[in-house]
């Protein structure tokens, strides 16, 4: 028995079945490339779900992670934590923000922003307006106000009762937003670009309608882009591709690239709202995850990052494109930058799993979407060769 097989059994003893696993042990990784426990080498195109966006270990973001560890790894929010305060300081210059509130995941950056909104709206129209709409097929995280307000029926499955004020509008159609918002709604939470929901774009003007109608109805736009976000669709945020800001922005997975982290961002007549005690996290901001944070920031903004994460998207997607040219089962091949989505007629798990077997890491969602997120830092010559394997496992599709 080789070790891999050895590590699967006792996983299969004592972690919780909460994720089908594939049959794979990673151990070491660098860059886009990840080693197994027998010494086998991935190409990995899902980078942790969109989460290495700098690549795995990059070598600033390890130097920030031994330094902080060697100095200080966690206080409390008690105190003030430079590493915090300067990461704080890096988003604000970068986006419309002017706070933020640090925790340690998307589904808790999402927790902060819906709790603002509720508390704004109360404080600033009363106690009867306190709906949240979330899109169809969007995904907002794991809590019970993640699944609340997450759009995907099979997520809230055997949960219930659960958050109420939540309701659903069809995706990327502002008519059918404009009809779903009611006299109790306060505000309107979408991803800019669905991830989980199938790499879902919304049609061009989309954003800037939403914009208009918060506007016009007082209503406050969130943006997730804890999957969007941090460089993955060619700008630092997808929003500004958008020609329009959102009130409130969540981010997690890339912005430590790798290391938990997760952030709420608003400007501050609306951060204001939440005062002392109101919300919190123990772990939030610590200095180490800050750290990370600050040197995968530092390196997103200053190393042509962003302008590899745009060639070498749409080298990826031309690519795709090809094979969907040759391939009939590829119905449509979608995506922005580094965030692409490769739609099938036909399942996906058997294609993620032969593309293991031959040493690449992909993913699928919702049945259909072969999804890629690879590291930002992705070269054409690591494409090609994934390009070569996906070619072979697709030519096997009969
Ligand atoms: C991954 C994701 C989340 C949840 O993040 P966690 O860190 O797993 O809690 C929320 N929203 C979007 C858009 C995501 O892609």
């Amino acid at each position: 028995m080789n070790q891999s097989q050895a590590w699967i059994e006792r996983n299969d003893k004592v972690i919780t079945k909460t994720y089908g696993r594939y049959p794979l042990v990673p151990v070491r990784g660098q860059g886009c490339l990840v080693w197994d426990v027998d010494g086998r080498e991935y190409l990995d195109l899902l980078a942790g779900v969109a989460v290495n966006i700098l690549g795995h270990c990059a070598p600033k973001v390890v130097a920030a992670i031994k330094a902080q560890a060697e100095t200080l790894i966690h206080c409390s929010n008690y105190y003030n934590i430079p590493q915090q305060i300067r990461l704080a300081e890096l988003l604000c210059e970068n986006s419309f923000a002017e706070r933020v509130f640090f925790c340690n995941s998307g589904a808790e950056a999402n927790e902060a922003a819906l709790k603002l909104a509720r508390k704004y709206s109360r404080e600033t129209h009363g106690a009867n307006r306190a709906e949240i709409l979330t899109a169809n097929a969007s995904f907002h995280g794991r809590t019970f106000a993640g699944i609340s307000a997450t759009g995907q029926d099979k997520i809230k499955e055997g949960f219930a009762p659960l958050v109420p004020g939540f309701r659903h509008f069809p995706f990327g159609d502002i008519d059918a937003l404009r009809a779903t918002v009611g006299p109790e709604t306060c505000a309107i939470m979408l991803e800019p670009i669905q991830g989980e929901g199938g790499v879902n774009i919304p049609p061009a003007g989309y954003l800037k309608q939403v914009r208009e109608l918060c506007d016009e109805q007082h209503l406050l736009l969130i943006l997730d882009e804890v999957q969007t976000g941090c460089g993955r669709t060619g700008s630092l945020f997808a929003y500004e591709q958008e020609g329009m800001l959102p009130d409130i922005m969540t981010l997690a997975k890339g912005l430590a690239n790798g290391v938990p982290i997760g952030a709420m961002l608003a400007r501050d007549s609306l951060a204001a709202h939440l005062g002392p005690g109101s919300h919190g996290s123990t772990f939030g901001g610590n200095p180490l995850a800050t750290a990370a944070g600050v040197a995968t920031l530092e390196t997103l903004l200053h190393e042509g990052i962003l302008a590899n994460c745009r060639a070498s998207g749409a080298y990826l997607q031309a690519e795709l494109e090809r094979l969907a040219r040759k391939y009939p089962f590829i119905a449509a091949v979608r995506g922005r930058g580094l965030m692409i989505g490769v739609e099938l007629s036909i399942e996906g798990g058997e294609l993620v799993k032969a593309a293991l077997q031959r040493g690449l890491l992909i993913n699928c969602t919702v049945g259909k979407v072969l999804r890629f997120v690879p590291p930002l830092i992705i070269t054409r010559k690591e494409i090609d060769r994934a390009m070569c394997v996906l070619d072979e496992i697709f030519a096997e599709v009969v």
